[in-house]
């Protein structure tokens, strides 16, 4: 066999992240061969960068079945995939700040009740005084997640990917997908390390899939923004839950060993040619004021470190999970816009469905790849 002999399996992922990773580990449980390309290293992106964010609270209607299930794989991850991932069940609270930043918290609530969705649960200003007896007086309640959390992603991503080898899958670091294509009844695609055949294709690629959907001629409208944290100095422990804010992007969360860390839609700079993403610190010095106004015997605190991940974006804000409009045995799933991690776990199995039975178990028509399409087409 030459060295660029084409390497034959049932499924070709591209793409190692959390996602790229969880499919592959639900695809190779089921049975199949599985062989995943990624372009530089396991978790090298959003999937090991990011905040760690296990939260159902807040997701738009849609996600939410999708989030619930993920969640419960999130409790189960030990007996999954034989790690927990530093999975703690911290609960998460999206407080409010004024009287009218509650009665926006009541509205949600009260949609999703009618929606028939009940784990969102509204507390008042005395509750979420017990819960966090150090957030600053001013808090007038907020949105309340029990069973809600964080984990710690790199490690998440690399035990699923773990969890995939040992059903079999093979995973090829440092081997870019330059070109896919189908021939006759296999997907064939190119790699500066050969070339790769399989009769299924999952494109898990991140912020660089929408670039593998254009060859196939269903463009998405999906850009890159470089997502930025910082983490702070230890400091003896005063929260215990993950933190949101109802009126001001807000990501907080203090891990065991005593370190903070924060975000929140902070935007740095997103390079997909370098694949890399820069911080711009004068962006951070927003949240961190944030952070200070509600922790205020925070304000001495040192940043320890802050860096920027590459996270792909979509016009709506949701995710592409999706057969193909346009070949067969192709499957999509990118595009997660800042919330992706939490549902790994979850869509991974409904990746390994639309794969392998050709119908997922949960509803998917709002993560559609041609919904794109059918909008602009509905605006002119
Ligand atoms: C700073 C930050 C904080 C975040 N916080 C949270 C949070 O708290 N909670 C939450 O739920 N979500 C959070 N997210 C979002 C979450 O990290 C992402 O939505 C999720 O990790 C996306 O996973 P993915 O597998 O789709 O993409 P990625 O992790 O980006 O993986 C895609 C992989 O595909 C590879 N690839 C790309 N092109 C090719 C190719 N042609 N050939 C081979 N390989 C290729 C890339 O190298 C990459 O490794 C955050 C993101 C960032 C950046």
């Amino acid at each position: 066999m030459t060295e660029h002999a084409t390497r034959e399996s049932d499924v070709l992922v591209i793409g190692s992240g959390l996602h790229g990773s969880s499919s592959a580990f639900h695809l190779a449980r089921r049975g199949v061969t599985v062989t995943v390309l990624e372009a530089d290293y396991v978790g090298r992106h959003a999937s090991g960068v990011n905040a760690g964010g296990v939260r159902t609270l807040g997701r738009p209607l849609p996600e939410i079945p999708l989030a619930l299930m993920s969640r419960e794989i999130w409790h189960d991850l030990v007996a999954t995939i034989g790690d927990d991932a530093g999975f703690v069940a911290s609960g998460q609270l999206k407080i409010a700040e004024t009287d009218a930043e509650l009665d926006e918290c009541r509205e949600r609530v009260a949609l999703l009740e009618a929606q028939g969705f009940t784990h969102e649960k509204i507390i008042d200003r005395e509750t979420v005084r017990e819960l966090e007896p150090a957030l600053a007086p001013h808090v007038t309640g907020g949105i309340w997640v029990e069973r809600d959390g964080y984990a710690l992603p790199f490690r998440a991503t690399t035990a699923f990917r773990l969890a995939a080898q040992k059903h079999g899958a093979q995973f090829h670091e440092d081997t870019p997908a330059t070109r896919i294509e189908q021939r006759g009844s296999h997907w064939v695609v190119d790699t500066p390390r050969g070339v790769f055949s399989a009769r299924h294709l999952v494109v898990a690629a991140g912020a660089w899939a929408g670039e593998l959907a254009q060859q196939v001629g269903e463009p998405v409208p999906v850009h890159p923004e470089g997502l930025m944290l910082m983490v702070t100095h230890r400091v003896a422990p005063f929260c215990r839950a993950t933190l949101g804010a109802t009126g001001r992007p807000l990501s907080f969360k203090q891990f065991d060993n005593g370190t903070v860390v924060i975000g929140g839609k902070l935007i740095g700079i997103a390079d997909l040619q370098a694949r890399h993403g820069e911080v711009d610190f004068a962006r951070l010095v927003k949240s961190a004021n944030t952070v200070v106004e509600l922790f205020p015997h925070l304000r001495h605190l040192g940043i320890n470190r802050a860096w920027a991940g590459v996270e792909a974006f979509t016009d709506d804000a949701l995710p592409v999970i999706s057969s193909s409009r346009r070949a067969s045995n192709l499957t999509y799933t990118f595009g997660y816009c800042g919330s992706g991690f939490q549902l790994g776990p979850g869509c991974g199995k409904l990746v390994s469905e639309l794969v392998m039975d050709g119908v997922a178990s949960l509803p998917l028509d709002a993560f559609a790849i041609d919904r794109f399409g059918k909008t602009t087409e509905a605006s002119h």
